[in-house]
């Protein structure tokens, strides 16, 4: 008998994903809207003054936040105007994996894995791009540049990462280095037990050291968790 898992990817493919959805190029258009945006900023960079650079890791850091902050609330709580954001996160992604179902069918199943267009239009027109704004005009235009390639970097970086959470192990990207410490991460918080509580940073786990939201799991749970146990 399909387990829950596996009963539920099935409902949500057939209610959710467009017969001509194909994976790879959602995944290649936001890749190349993020390449634009960050080759269109440094081409805007002209002479940076050394303090202009110190933007890099502080852009970074807000990142990091903005990471953070979005999916341990809105994206686990709903609340308001931005209650499809929980919707979608902790109501699909959450049930279409699990700790013990971390694996992607196929392609396919990137439609619940990446934003999709709406959500990333939100994340950069109505958070990235008045920030990048804001320091264009409150700094330079290398500020607002170097803002807008971290912001850009990020996101790109942020979908291959969680993307990759959900491939494989043995596949190309999640071979890359730091990948198991990364993947791991974000296996713990799968777990249904604890993904409103730890574990809410995707890319880098810094504001989860910070604010003391970083989990693992036992040692039962880990001989337990096998990522494609129930994807079949
Ligand atoms: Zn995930
Ligand atoms: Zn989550």
């Amino acid at each position: 008998m399909a387990s829950p898992t596996a009963r539920y990817r099935s409902e949500y493919r057939e209610r959710h994903v467009p017969a001509g959805y194909m994976g790879w190029v959602h995944l290649f258009a936001t890749t190349t809207v993020c390449v634009g945006i960050i080759t269109w900023a440094v081409l805007l960079l002209d002479d940076v003054h050394p303090l202009e650079w110190l933007t890099l890791p502080i852009a970074f850091a807000i990142a990091n936040l903005a990471e953070y902050l979005g999916h341990r609330h809105p994206m686990h709580r709903a609340m308001g105007p931005l209650k499809k954001m929980c919707l979608r996160h902790a109501g699909q992604h959450h049930r279409f994996f699990t700790h013990r179902a971390m694996c992607a069918d196929d392609h396919r199943d990137f439609h619940i894995v990446l934003f999709p267009v709406l959500l990333l239009g939100f994340f950069m027109g109505g958070i990235a791009l008045p920030l990048t704004l804001a320091a264009f005009f409150l700094f330079s235009v290398n500020v607002g540049a170097l803002f807008a390639i971290v912001a850009a970097g990020y996101l790109a970086t942020y979908e291959w990462l969680h993307l990759s959470y959900h491939l494989p192990e043995d596949s190309f990207l999640g071979r890359l280095p730091f990948m198991p410490q990364l993947r791991r991460h974000h296996l713990v918080h799968h777990d249904p037990g604890v993904m409103a509580k730890a574990n809410f940073n995707i890319t880098f786990p810094i504001c989860d050291a910070l604010f003391g939201t970083k989990a693992r799991l036992t040692t039962d749970e880990n001989a337990a968790a096998s990522p494609r146990a129930e994807s079949a």
